[in-house]
């Protein structure tokens, strides 16, 4: 059943404030939000309203016991202006299994789809043309019950706000790998896109930082030899002519870049096996040679090639080589994501 969305209008857009040619990532907003709350048991009527400051109880739920969780997507212009989205089924049902594991209520598929939908139609004006250029999507819900007695809340507010998006360029990236920090645990919240995952990542990488490198490898908690995950993206590593990527489990999450990438590299002819690569064979294969490239895999930069690695006092170097795996699969993703190449999956979704 489609819902009737009702939309607030704003006066006048800010879009012409904006410079275009200057984008930080996730800093510049749309006019628009969309906001639904949850009360008495049931989502109520979702409603799309101008981009605003939200007010909560001091003592609200989510300040103190961290029930939030959120998306990551992107909406595309193509040369023809037609916008696309780009696997979005697997991000409406991505939230509701991180709002399952955090006791937060489901949020009704219809909803999302028409949320982002007419949201993403509303904004069309600030996705622009051209290599890179996105409108960064991002749904998210918060528990907004006031008091602090440390249990689920009864009330909850689902959002989605979008930022314009350049393409991301991290610089050169050079990773540790994590020996005493963990992102995640057996039976824990790594699978879900969980608000505090990320909190109990920042202090392992300003120590990262610290070093000079950008980003932490993560490990399996209990013997960090199993590699599992770079920052907050899925990894592959290139040993001689193949593709290796952890499996995905209660600690790893299940990336739609990670699996497109992974459907899209067989395509490419490329060999591709989903196993564990242990720290000990990664430093093997970095020594004899056989290890070609590292790269992470997430919306945000769609794929970032990772140039070297450090594990307790030494430090590896994995430069580029000629005919990257990891350029030829970022082309051809985000050729396939701004309809610039053909969908052999059904990925893209335009939005009409
Ligand atoms: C969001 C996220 C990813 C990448 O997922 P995509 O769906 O490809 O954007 C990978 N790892 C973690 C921890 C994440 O939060």
């Amino acid at each position: 059943m489609p819902t009737k969305i009702t939309i607030q209008k704003i006066e006048k857009s800010h879009i012409s404030e904006v410079d275009f040619n200057n984008l930080p990532f996730g800093e510049v907003f749309t006019d628009y939000m969309f906001e639904c709350d949850y009360k008495n048991g049931a989502w109520q009527v979702p409603k799309i309203v101008p981009y605003h400051n939200i007010s909560l109880a001091p003592s609200a739920k989510v300040f103190h016991y961290g029930q939030a969780c959120f998306e990551g997507m992107k909406a595309y212009r193509d040369n023809q202006d037609k916008i696309w989205l780009f696997r979005p089924d697997e991000n409406q049902k991505r939230i509701n299994k991180s709002l399952k594991r955090l006791a937060m209520p489901e949020f009704p598929a219809n909803y999302f789809m028409e949320g982002l939908t007419t949201l993403v139609n509303l904004e069309k004006d600030w996705i622009k043309q051209g290599e890179g250029n996105s409108l960064y999507l991002r749904p998210f819900a918060i528990a907004t019950e006031a008091g602090v007695s440390a249990s689920p809340a009864n009330e909850y507010k689902f959002m989605i706000i979008c930022s314009p998006a350049k393409a991301y360029f991290s610089g050169e990236v050079r990773v540790r790998i994590a020996d005493k920090y963990s992102r995640s645990a057996n039976g824990g919240t790594g699978f879900a896109k969980a608000a505090g995952n990320y909190a109990g990542q920042f202090y392992p990488q300003e120590l990262a930082h610290k070093e000079g490198l950008q980003q932490v490898i993560w490990t399996d908690a209990s013997t960090h030899q199993n590699i599992e995950e770079a920052g907050a993206m899925n990894v592959f590593f290139r040993i001689n002519d193949t593709l290796y990527t952890a499996p995905t489990s209660d600690r790893i999450l299940d990336g739609v870049t990670r699996k497109s990438l992974i459907d899209l590299a067989k395509l490419m002819g490329y060999k591709v096996e989903v196993r564990y690569v242990t720290v000990n064979e990664l430093i093997a294969c970095a020594k004899d040679g056989s290890l070609k490239e590292i790269f992470g895999a997430g919306t945000a930069a769609v794929i970032s090639p990772v140039l070297g690695f450090s594990y307790k006092d030494e430090a590896y170097e994995t430069p580029l080589p000629d005919n990257s795996y990891a350029l030829k699969l970022k082309k051809h993703l985000t050729d396939i994501q701004t309809n610039k190449a053909e969908d052999p999956f059904g990925w893209r979704v335009l939005v009409e």
